[in-house]
């Protein structure tokens, strides 16, 4: 298609995810011309994530969004709870997750694609071009990068000051601008948003593993919850065919999990998604020249620990008050950015391989293994510190939980994180 449109808007957002469209209401409110990229023709549920640990909360009231998160349902949650195959569901290690970050209560459970519909909108509201449909979309770096990309069938080019890629994990512009990632698959999972499940206390999240899966039991009020499972790679073909989303229910009815027999009772409430649990470090720097990338194109965790979208609101917070305090958006002006980014993600890395090695890897070794970690923990509860990278942010975890002791004491066979066990 030959280009039909030509033009300039200071910053080209690419992706409409949390990271792009919150990015997007946010410079918008302050007055940026704003052109927002999104692939879809509308926002909708892809059972990604949709829990916000409470540092991803206090992140959202600092960069202003926390409200949109509420409109879309937002449901704080209180109480994690450890029901596990190895201990009696009466001993199961209770954690309150409210008291950990000032200002700011539980984590948050809320319907993802409901909160981007909001924010894209909002963005345009406060002036920003939307388009959604976005095709074809290539970005050209340099101090006046170049995106072109097609809509309603015509091809538009467009010079921007400066594009922030926040195309998620399939990374469309970092692949562009040449910067790498690295990935590993632990394990594999799934995710299920249901209905119908009013017995559930509908303040408590659950996590175990029983038999071959790790299960999160994650509420979002009114009998709504999403659902997570984790299971072994060899076994990734078991929710497959027309039987699928059943036996992903089924799998809940654990002897171990109070409500399980509710659980695999309850009613699908959208899309099914299973794959791999992919975890991706950047090989480089999220920046380019006239290229910022944020959210998951600035790489990811293993979904495990469940703060992708924490790490996609402070990516926002962090870019968008470098882009407020200086008048150079040069690489330089980033570098904060980066280095935190970098530090930041390498604790999250870490405390994700440890609970992988621990909920997400199955048979006797394992089982062994977490019977004789979940006593320890019982016994003394600060060897459950890299836990609370779930709850506070990264910096806050004390240095302690990212030491070798840790991983000795927990994990005896294991080589360190990410080893083999
Ligand atoms: C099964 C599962 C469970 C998860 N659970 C949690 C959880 O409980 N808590 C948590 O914090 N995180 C969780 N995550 C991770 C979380 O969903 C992501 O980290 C988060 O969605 C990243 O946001 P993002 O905006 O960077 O990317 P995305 O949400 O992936 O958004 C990217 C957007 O870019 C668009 N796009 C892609 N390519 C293009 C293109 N070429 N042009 C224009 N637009 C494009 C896409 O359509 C999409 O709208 C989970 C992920 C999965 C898969």
């Amino acid at each position: 298609v030959a280009v039909t449109t030509s033009g300039r808007s200071e910053i080209v957002i690419v992706g409409g995810g949390l990271a792009g469209s919150a990015a997007a209401a946010v410079l918008a409110g302050q007055g940026r011309d704003v052109l927002l990229l999104e692939r879809d023709t509308e926002f909708t549920d892809q059972a990604k994530g949709e829990w916000l640990a409470p540092w991803g909360v206090a992140e959202a009231q600092r960069v202003g969004v926390i409200d949109f998160l509420l409109a879309a349902g937002g449901w704080e949650i209180r109480t994690l709870v450890n029901w596990d195959g190895v201990i009696d569901p009466a001993d199961a290690l209770t954690q309150d997750m409210t008291e950990f970050t000032p200002g700011v209560g539980g984590p948050l459970g809320f319907a993802l694609h409901q909160v981007c519909t909001m924010l894209a909108t909002q963005a345009g509201f406060a002036g920003a071009q939307v388009v959604m449909g976005a095709r074809k979309t290539t970005v050209v770096p340099g101090p006046e990068p170049v995106v072109r990309y097609e809509a309603d069938g015509r091809a538009h080019e467009v010079r921007a000051r400066l594009v922030l890629g926040a195309g998620g994990i399939t990374r469309p512009v970092g692949r562009q601008v040449g910067v790498g990632v690295t990935t590993s698959v632990h394990h594999w999972g799934g995710a299920l948003a249901v209905e119908g499940l009013t017995d559930w206390p509908a303040d408590v999240q659950a996590y175990g593993t029983d038999g071959d899966v790790m299960f999160i039991v994650a509420p979002q009020g009114y009998g709504r919850v999403r659902l997570y499972l984790n299971f072994a790679f060899e076994t990734r073909r078991r929710f497959q065919g027309p039987d699928g989303v059943r036996q992903f229910l089924d799998a809940f009815d654990l002897r171990c999990l109070p409500y399980g027999k509710q659980i695999a009772a309850s009613t699908p409430a959208g899309p099914m998604r299973i794959g791999p649990a992919i975890a991706g470090v950047l090989d480089g720097s999220p920046v380019a020249e006239g290229v910022v990338l944020i959210g998951d194109e600035a790489g990811f965790n293993d979904v495990i620990l469940g703060t992708g979208l924490a790490n996609a609101l402070r990516d926002v917070r962090i870019v968008t008050e470098l882009l407020a305090e200086n008048r150079d958006w040069g690489p330089a002006t980033f570098q904060p950015y980066c280095d935190e980014r970098r530090t930041r993600m390498a604790r999250l890395h870490h405390g994700a391989r440890i609970i992988c090695q621990l909920n997400a890897e199955f048979g006797p070794a394992a089982v062994a293994r977490r019977r004789r970690a979940i006593a320890l923990m019982t016994q003394n509860r600060m060897l459950r510190v890299f836990a609370l990278l779930s709850i506070v942010a990264p910096e806050d975890v004390p240095e302690f939980g990212f030491s070798e002791f840790i991983i000795d004491r927990l994990l005896p066979t294991s080589t360190g994180p990410g080893g083999a066990s």
